[in-house]
């Protein structure tokens, strides 16, 4: 029998280990016990830095061009993580569990700020096709979710509790007899790729969601593993357990400290991260911005075009939510073809707006831990710009109220109490993948972004590949994929 080991942290200081048959081939050591595991050749510091230990190395005012910091302290550590969204903060989870180094985070502001905060929490294979680029990366990184949350049960924790952790299922819901085919194709094809996949007539349908208004043209795929978790949750889950490890000397957060420049050495290699108030030396960096990592590593300096675009998100948030019931997370079907950049608008008008043209509204609703009603979702593309956009909300609204027509009977306004918008910037990549690995010529220096609309569901599969490259260590998933080159110029 081949077994697979892992480990996860839990924030009330306990390190468990688990094991699984259903892993990969792979045995996967809890720790990496010393830096020569990085595998790869880092650069040369010329001071030294003894791993699983963050030191000051001292403090005094600096000068570097085109930035004149105020005051800045050197720090030194194994890992610079720039970016404390998901996929960064889930990054330095993984070093600090995987290995004795020492990991620095450092963002611009704070973690639930960029697209992570107005996550709205499905790790879900539903609208994931087999075979895909992407496919491997999420059946691991779900896999992944699943253990992390039975490794909290096992610690006499609640997954709900910590992480918003819910095992709902998900519906992909079909209105018209070409969708319902979709439906049935896809319910075939996630069978056979292994998953527990069902198709619904209207009248199973109606039993499984009787909030949902049901006609004899409507089915959906019914992934009765499918999860959920909250964003907010999860991110203080796993913000709480690396600080954990700042009490051993191996973590330290620098947030409201955006990254300004990178400090090269003489051989050009990047050796350390310089922001306002501190310049954090790394034997690897790993950028994980989001949205803004393409701008980043052009303000950086670093030739390359990393074509990853901001597309931005409103998502309705209804608290505490008992008109409507929902037994699982719904998605449309055309929520398949709504991630990617070729779909049409799936607004009808014949007078749209440009702006009209490059937004797409895709019904998808969820009860969250808290009893809040999560609905979105819109997709556009208006630069940087996070403002909330009162029309696009109404288009989620009605959207909703087209499946749902509990909720045509109440008005919008009326619920201003309970009601909140989360707006993010999702990192758009155009062929639909992320970018996962080294930076061509800077061998130290990784990126990790791009994840669109599944930055939540892929983001310990993420972390996983990334602390694997960082360590030299063979990837439980092929990793090429997700390469730089040939995708970024
Ligand atoms: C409405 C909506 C719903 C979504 N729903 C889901 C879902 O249900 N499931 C799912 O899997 N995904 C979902 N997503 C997508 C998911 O939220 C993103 O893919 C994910 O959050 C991306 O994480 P990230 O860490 O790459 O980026 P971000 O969370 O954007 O983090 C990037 C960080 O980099 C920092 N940064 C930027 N520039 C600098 C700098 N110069 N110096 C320092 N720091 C910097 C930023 O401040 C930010 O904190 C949704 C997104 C939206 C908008």
């Amino acid at each position: 029998m081949i077994m697979a080991s892992a480990s996860t942290f839990c924030p009330n200081g306990t390190l468990h280990r688990y094991t699984s048959t259903s892993l990969s081939t792979r045995g996967c050591p809890a720790f990496a016990s010393d830096s020569t595991l990085f595998g790869l050749k880092l650069p040369h510091k010329s001071f030294s830095l003894s791993v699983g230990e963050t030191r000051i190395i001292r403090t005094k005012s600096t000068r570097f061009s085109g930035f004149n910091p105020i005051s800045a302290s050197h720090q030194a550590f194994d890992v610079v993580i720039i970016g404390a969204g998901i996929i960064g903060l889930t990054l330095a989870r993984q070093f600090l569990i995987e290995s004795h180094l020492s990991v620095a985070v450092v963002d611009k502001c704070v973690p639930c700020s960029g697209a992570t905060g107005a996550g709205q929490g499905y790790i879900w294979m539903a609208h994931k096709t087999p075979g895909s680029d992407i496919w491997d990366l999420a059946m691991r990184s779900r896999k992944l979710w699943e253990m992390l949350a039975e490794s909290i049960r096992e610690k006499g924790l609640d997954p709900l509790v910590e992480l918003g952790w819910k095992k709902t299922g998900s519906l992909l819901v079909g209105r018209t007899p070409a969708e319902l085919d979709v439906l049935k194709k896809r319910v075939k094809q996630l069978r056979e790729a292994g998953l527990k996949a069902e198709y619904l007539c209207s009248s199973d349908l109606v039993e499984e969601e009787p909030s949902l208004l049901v006609d004899k043209e409507s089915g959906a795929a019914f992934f009765p593993d499918d999860c959920q978790l909250d964003a907010h949750h999860t991110v203080a889950f796993i913000e709480k357990a690396n600080r954990y490890f700042a009490s051993k000397g191996r973590y330290a957060e620098f947030y409201h400290e955006p990254v300004k420049c990178f400090i090269r050495g003489r051989n050009g290699e990047v050796e350390a991260v310089q922001t306002l108030k501190n310049t954090l030396y790394g034997k690897a960096i790993v950028v994980a911005a989001g949205c803004w990592t393409g701008s980043l590593i052009h303000d950086l300096g670093i030739e390359l075009h990393v074509p990853v675009r901001p597309r931005k998100g409103h998502l309705l948030v209804l608290e505490n939510f008992d008109s409507l019931q929902l037994n699982h997370g719904l998605m449309e079907a055309g929520y398949i073809n709504h991630q990617t950049i070729n779909s049409p608008p799936t607004l009808s008008s014949s007078e749209q707006s440009d702006h009209e043209r490059t937004l797409s509204v895709s019904m998808t609703a969820t009860l969250d831990a808290s009893g809040n009603l999560l609905l979105g979702s819109s997709r556009e593309f208006v630069g940087f710009n996070t403002e909330l956009d009162e029309s696009i909300v109404n288009y989620i609204w009605d959207r909703a109220g087209d499946f749902f027509p509990k909720l045509k009977r109440l008005n919008l306004s009326d619920l201003s109490g309970s009601r909140k918008v989360r707006v993010g910037l999702r990192p758009y990549m155009p062929d639909g993948k992320p970018v996962i690995g080294p930076v061509p010529g800077l061998s130290n220096v990784y990126l990790a972004a791009g994840h669109e609309g599944g930055g939540l569901s892929l983001a310990l599969g993420t972390a996983e590949m990334v602390t694997d490259m960082v360590l030299g260590r063979h990837g439980i998933i092929d990793n090429s994929p997700f390469a730089l080159q040939g995708r970024c110029s």
